[in-house]
C-alpha cells in the first residue's frame, strides 16, 4: 500500500460490502440463521401468531411464563404475554436492576386489512368481505394478488375461536378484484390513493347460492359453511378480529439466493433477530429484555402497544422483588428499538441520499433519528449513545451502516423509539434494511438480517 493510501484509509470512513468481510463459516452461519427466520415468518401472520410462535420457541429454550411476586435470580428466564398480542421476555442479569436493562424492542403487527365488524354481504349474486387497511398501504398493490385471513372470533360466552384459512396448500384463499386495463381508462387518471379506494379493498368470498329461495342465497350459503367449520353467526363478526394478509409464502430471492422474500419482514425480521439473542444470550450482566409489540403501525396506541403501561407494570415486578424503584431503573437503562428502516432502491434512486441511505448487504442499519422534515416526532439518539454502539459492534464483529429514511423533506416515518426515550431510557433506532417496505411482499437481504441478529445479541451481551 502507499503511503498516499494508508492516509486515506486512516483518515476516510469507507463501508464495504459485507460478503468482504465475512468468511465461509460465517457465510454458512448467516444460511443457517435465515433458515430459521423464515420459518418464524411463514408461522407468524399477525401479531397474535407472531406471539405464539415467539412462546413456543422461548418454551423450548427455557423461559417460563411469569407470575407476579416470583422469586429470581441471575440466569432465570421469564416470558409474560400481554393478551396474547405482545410479548415481553426478560433474562435475569447479574447486576440488580439499578443498574438499568438492557432493553430491545420490535414489533410484530405488519400492515394489512382487517375486516370491517359488519363485514359479510351478498352483491350481484357474489359475496364478500368489506376491510378496513390498517397501517400505511398502497391499497393497489393488494388487488389482484392471492389473500388469507386470519385471526380470532370472541363468542359472547367468553370462548375465543381461532381462524385461518387459506394458509395450508389445500386451503382455498381469497381476492380484491382489480378492474382490466381494457376498461380502466377512468381508472388509470385517478390518483395512486384512489386506483383502488379503501371502501373498494372489498373481499371475494364465494359465489354458489344456497338451495333455499330468497334474497342473499350466495351469502346464505358462505355463512353457513362459516357456522359448519367455526360455529360463528354473522353477529360473531361484531366481536371478531379478522385480517386479510398476503399468501405469500416466504421464499430466497435472487440466483444466489442472497435475498428473501415474504410478508411482513417489518418487523419480525426484526423481532425475530432480538428474539433469536435473548434466547441465545449467556449470563448477562444486566438484566435483558425482549418486546414484541404490538400497534406500531397505528402509532403504538393501545392497551398491547408501546405506549401502554403493560411494560412498567411487568419491569417494576421485576424491580420492587429487588428493592429497586422503576424509575431509577429505566434511567439506567439502553434500548435498541429494532425496526427497518428503508433499503436504497436504485430503481427508485430519486428519493433517498445515497450517502447516507441504508443499502443491501452493508448490515444493520442504525438511525441516530426518524421522524420527518426538521426530525420532527423523532427520538434524535445522543452522539454518546451512538458511539457506545460503535463500540459494542465493533468488538463484536457486527457490521453495520447508518441508515437515514430518505431524502430531508422527502417523507418520513416514526418507531418505538420515542415512546421508550420518554420513559428516561437511552434509545436508538436499529434493524433491517428492506426493499418494498410496507408492500404485500417486501423484500430483505440474509445477510442483513444475520448482522441484525449478531447486533442484538452483541447488546444483550455487553459487559
Ligand atoms: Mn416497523
Ligand atoms: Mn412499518
Amino acid at each position: 500500500m502507499s503511503e498516499k493510501s494508508e492516509r486515506r484509509s486512516a483518515l476516510f470512513y469507507e463501508q464495504k460490502n459485507g460478503y468482504d468481510l465475512i468468511n465461509e463459516a460465517e457465510r454458512a452461519a448467516c444460511t443457517e440463521y435465515c433458515e430459521g427466520y423464515k420459518r418464524y415468518l411463514d408461522s407468524a401472520m399477525t401479531e397474535r401468531e407472531a406471539v405464539q410462535s415467539a412462546i413456543e420457541l422461548a418454551e423450548k429454550e427455557g423461559f417460563v411464563a411469569y407470575e407476579p411476586g416470583m422469586k429470581l435470580k441471575a440466569g432465570d428466564k421469564v416470558y409474560c404475554s400481554n393478551r396474547g398480542k405482545s410479548l415481553l421476555l426478560a433474562v435475569i442479569g447479574k447486576k440488580t436492576m439499578d443498574a438499568g436493562c438492557v432493553i430491545e424492542a420490535a414489533h410484530v403487527d405488519s400492515p394489512r386489512l382487517d375486516l370491517k365488524q359488519l363485514p359479510l354481504y351478498e352483491s350481484d349474486e357474489l359475496a364478500y368481505f368489506k376491510t378496513h387497511y390498517y397501517g400505511g398501504i398502497k391499497k393497489y398493490q393488494w388487488a389482484a394478488i392471492p389473500l388469507e385471513l386470519h385471526g380470532v372470533v370472541a363468542l359472547r360466552d367468553g370462548s375465543v375461536v381461532n381462524v385461518v384459512i387459506g394458509h395450508d396448500a389445500q386451503d382455498p384463499q381469497f381476492v380484491i378484484t382489480d378492474l382490466l386495463p381494457h376498461l380502466a381508462a377512468d381508472q388509470m387518471k385517478r390518483t395512486p390513493g384512489d386506483i383502488i379506494t379503501g371502501e373498494g379493498l372489498n373481499l371475494l368470498i364465494g359465489s354458489v347460492p344456497d338451495a333455499e329461495e330468497g334474497k342473499d342465497r350466495v351469502k346464505l350459503a358462505v355463512i353457513e359453511l362459516l357456522n359448519e367449520k367455526y360455529g360463528i353467526t354473522e353477529e360473531d363478526f361484531l366481536s371478531a378480529e379478522l385480517s386479510a394478509v398476503p399468501a405469500f409464502p416466504t421464499r430466497d430471492i435472487g440466483l444466489d439466493r442472497s435475498l428473501i422474500g415474504g410478508y411482513g419482514h417489518d418487523d419480525r425480521a426484526c423481532a425475530y433477530a432480538e428474539l433469536r439473542a435473548i434466547m441465545d444470550v449467556r449470563e448477562p450482566e444486566r438484566t435483558c429484555v425482549c418486546i414484541l409489540a404490538d400497534k406500531e403501525e397505528i402509532g403504538s396506541e393501545g392497551v398491547s402497544g408501546m405506549q401502554s403501561e403493560a411494560f412498567e407494570v411487568f419491569i417494576e415486578d421485576i424491580c420492587r422483588e429487588q428493592g429497586v424503584a422503576l424509575r431509577h431503573c429505566f434511567a439506567k437503562s439502553f434500548c435498541v428499538s429494532a425496526d427497518v428502516c428503508n433499503a436504497f432502491d436504485p430503481n427508485f434512486p430519486e428519493v433517498s441520499e445515497k450517502r447516507n441511505n441504508a443499502k443491501i448487504n452493508y448490515g444493520l442499519g442504525i438511525c441516530k433519528f426518524t421522524g420527518s422534515r426538521g426530525k420532527g416526532g423523532s427520538n434524535d439518539a445522543s452522539a454518546e449513545v451512538v458511539a457506545y454502539l460503535r463500540k459494542v459492534f465493533a468488538e463484536a464483529g457486527v457490521v453495520w451502516q447508518m441508515a437515514e429514511l430518505g431524502k430531508v423533506d422527502q417523507g418520513g416515518g416514526g418507531t418505538v423509539a420515542k415512546f421508550m426515550a420518554e420513559r428516561n431510557i437511552d434509545t436508538i433506532d436499529a434493524g433491517v434494511p428492506v426493499l418494498s417496505m410496507h408492500a404485500p411482499y417486501e423484500t430483505v437481504s440474509k445477510f442483513d438480517c444475520y448482522m441484525t441478529y449478531k447486533g442484538m445479541l452483541a447488546v444483550y451481551s455487553d459487559k
